[in-house]
């Protein structure tokens, strides 16, 4: 069992150096993802310390030069970097820049990996599946060079995808994780969790975004810890953002921004609830879940306070609301 999962470890390993080396050291490499990764304004130093790469685009040069090398087709498989099929094996990944998943010790566990250019037709990233060196709930992009920084700050910045967590890096902020291909689950912000009891959501300033938010923000607020959001301007995401700004423009924005997450969600839903009894009621009724949601109840009562103040209306109905709401969940 553990033999296995060392062989895993070291084909993972093996296949992050194949692909950097193919991206720096190769024609292809450097005209199609070098160039790619230069165009998203990633410098040499940031692609060495994510260890990015590039897969060729052909069916099965990774394998066959992995089997060369002596890896077992066995440990190839399992990982999903190699694909087996009526006896012809074949790479998962072709012709996509490669982003490595990283342990909190930093051991590769697993790939995403993007298609280069907007092609509608092709899913934007494809990443490995889970498998036992690969837990896609446990795992956070961007933890190993994280932890460190988030400690330090006490706090750590959420985001959603790689690019995120690189360019915040790149632009001088550590402390950022992403959850990057999945939802986010309990056992991530558990990692978090051991580091900081702090977190800030900077989640895209798109639908599916918001929809996100407002789910995290429940399940941090489950493990009694402190959440915050951060939006960005309409059509950017954190990545983006960061691109186009300095470091002392960026950390001012995040400062200027942050919001405490029950502000967010009065602010998010407020302009439209307005005058509309029943948006409003329902949007209360929201807060109040989130607020139900906190294990300590001297926190839970400064947000009703806060949520009364907000929403204009009395602590009593929220009181009352909140144990309607804990009578349902017996
Ligand atoms: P980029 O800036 O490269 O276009 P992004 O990180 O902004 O990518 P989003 O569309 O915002 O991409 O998605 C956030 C994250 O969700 C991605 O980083 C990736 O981990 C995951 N993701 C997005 N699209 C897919 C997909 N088609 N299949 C699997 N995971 C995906
Ligand atoms: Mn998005
Ligand atoms: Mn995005
Ligand atoms: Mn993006």
């Amino acid at each position: 069992e553990a033999d296995e999962r060392e062989s895993m470890y070291l084909v993972s390993e093996f296949a992050s150096e194949y692909f950097q080396k193919v991206l720096l050291n190769t024609e292809r490499g450097k005209a199609i993802g070098l160039s790619y990764f230069k165009e998203r304004g990633f410098t040499e130093e940031t692609i060495k310390k994510f260890n990015l790469g590039y897969s060729p685009d052909e069916w099965s040069a990774f394998t066959t030069e992995a089997i060369k090398k002596g890896y077992q087709l066995e440990y190839l498989e399992k990982t999903g970097l190699s694909i087996v099929k009526e006896e012809k094996q074949f790479d998962r990944f072709r012709g996509r820049v490669m982003f490595p998943i990283q342990s909190m010790s930093g051991r590769v566990l697993g790939f995403g990996g993007r298609i280069l250019g907007n092609d509608k037709k092709a899913a934007k990233y494809l990443n490995s599946p889970e498998s036992e060196i690969y837990h896609k709930s446990k795992v956070l992009y961007g933890i190993y060079h994280a932890k460190q920084a988030i400690a330090k700050e006490d706090n750590c910045y959420l985001v959603e995808g790689y690019t995120d967590v690189i360019q915040f890096n790149q632009t001088g902020i550590e402390n950022v994780v992403s959850s990057s291909g999945t939802a986010l689950s309990p056992e991530q912000i558990r990692l978090i969790n051991r580091l900081t009891k702090n977190i800030t959501v900077l989640f895209d300033s798109d639908a599916a975004g918001i929809r996100a938010s407002l789910r995290g923000i429940d399940l941090i607020l489950e493990q009694g810890m402190n959440v915050k959001v951060c939006t960005f301007p309409e059509g950017e995401d954190p990545d983006s953002y960061a691109k186009k700004h300095s470091e002392e423009e960026l950390k001012l924005y995040l400062i200027d921004n942050s919001k405490d997450f029950i502000n967010y969600k009065a602010s998010l839903l407020m302009e439209e609830a307005k005058n509309d009894p029943v948006k409003k009621a329902s949007l209360i009724r929201d807060m109040v879940t989130s607020i139900s949601k906190i294990p300590d109840s001297i926190q839970q009562e400064i947000y009703v306070q806060e949520t009364s103040r907000i929403m204009d209306i009395s602590e009593e109905v929220i009181f009352t609301t909140l144990a309607q709401l804990w009578a349902r969940d017996q």
